[in-house]
């Protein structure tokens, strides 16, 4: 970590941290020396979150300006070399990654956002280069699939998600999910699944379901907290959609009593939604409201229905086409 990321630390012990790629935020440390400053993270999430820059390759001591690099072979379990000089950095960069998880650990980030495309950073669709030469863009980058697999949990995105909709709608309620989820034993676990159960359905209902049988097994078995949170952060990795929605907000309006005023009107949110008329928030905080009008507490007490403030303003930094 650098010594300005340090400093940054120290001040601001209250905001949440996140890491972000170096040249996001602006920092000169591209192979060819230059910068991505991204204005929508640095100037407007920055106002709710603290960012601190990391960048792999300038870090692991590739030096700058520097040689590009680029992943090779297997896009499950690429090398990567240098394009011109044909050096193979993948040692060096994994065993910098490997040291950086001591700094993770320390520091707590509520989730990391990096460079998409770059053969360090990007989250998915990275270039591979196979034997043959030919392209694919099935790759991750080394440091993002270190981090995916050394720390499953850790809510990860790349700068691009900002203008999918799902993506980063996704990325926000995975960031507060995480947040709940380390407070979460074996005992309590039950009681996490409950409370994010359409927050689950609306991103996968079959996974959310065997989640379901996990947590009910808690009690009596040990492995239930390793094995849920394996799926969990599959899961989190998934990318919801309209359609996904319109189920999970379905399956809550049928809480409410049948041939009621409240019913319908939840339905007929619910039809807007899913004809792009009405926006996702706009309908969860409709039928939040019928749910306490009706006193139904286990609905109330969905995060699904109430989000964290800061989850939904992180949230509307991201594409507004749902
Ligand atoms: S994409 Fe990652 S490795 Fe490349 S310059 Fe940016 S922070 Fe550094």
């Amino acid at each position: 970590m650098s010594d300005r990321c340090a400093v940054t630390i120290q001040n601001n012990q209250s905001i949440p941290r996140m890491f972000i790629s170096g040249c996001l935020a602006g920092e000169w440390v591209r192979y060819d020396g230059g910068q991505q400053f991204h204005s929508v993270l640095i100037n407007q999430m920055g106002r709710l979150v603290e960012w601190l820059p990391i960048c792999p390759e300038f870090e692991a001591g590739l030096g700058l300006p520097r040689e590009p690099i680029q992943l090779e072979g297997d896009p499950h379990n690429p090398a990567v070399r240098a394009v011109v000089s044909r050096r193979d950095m993948t040692d060096c960069l994994q065993k910098w990654a490997h040291e950086k998880g001591r700094v993770l650990d320390e520091v707590r980030p509520w989730g990391v956002v990096l460079k998409s495309r770059s053969p360090s950073c990007g989250v998915r669709d990275v270039k591979v280069v196979s034997v043959e030469g030919t392209k694919t863009r099935d790759g991750v980058g080394c440091f993002s699939g270190w981090l995916s697999e050394s720390r499953p949990m850790m809510p990860l995105a790349q700068e691009t998600d900002l203008s999918d909709f799902w993506r980063w709608q996704g990325f926000a309620e995975w960031v507060f999910i995480y947040q709940r989820w380390q407070r979460v034993e074996r005992e309590s676990l039950q009681r996490f699944h409950q409370r994010h159960k359409y927050q689950l359905m609306a991103r996968h209902a079959g996974m959310a379901k065997a989640l379901g049988r996990v947590a009910a097994t808690a009690v009596s078995h040990a492995e239930s907290i390793d094995d849920y949170c394996t799926l969990l952060a599959r899961m989190m990795r998934l990318k919801s959609s309209r359609l996904r929605h319109v189920n999970a907000l379905k399956h809550v309006a049928g809480y409410l009593p049948k041939k009621s005023r409240e019913r319908a009107e939840a339905h007929r949110a619910i039809d807007h939604f899913s004809l792009g008329q009405r926006p996702l928030a706009s309908v969860q905080m409709t039928l939040y409201r019928l749910a306490s009008q009706k006193r139904l507490s286990y609905l109330q007490n969905q995060y699904y229905l109430k989000p964290d403030p800061l989850q939904l303003r992180i949230q509307r930094l991201g594409s507004r086409k749902q």
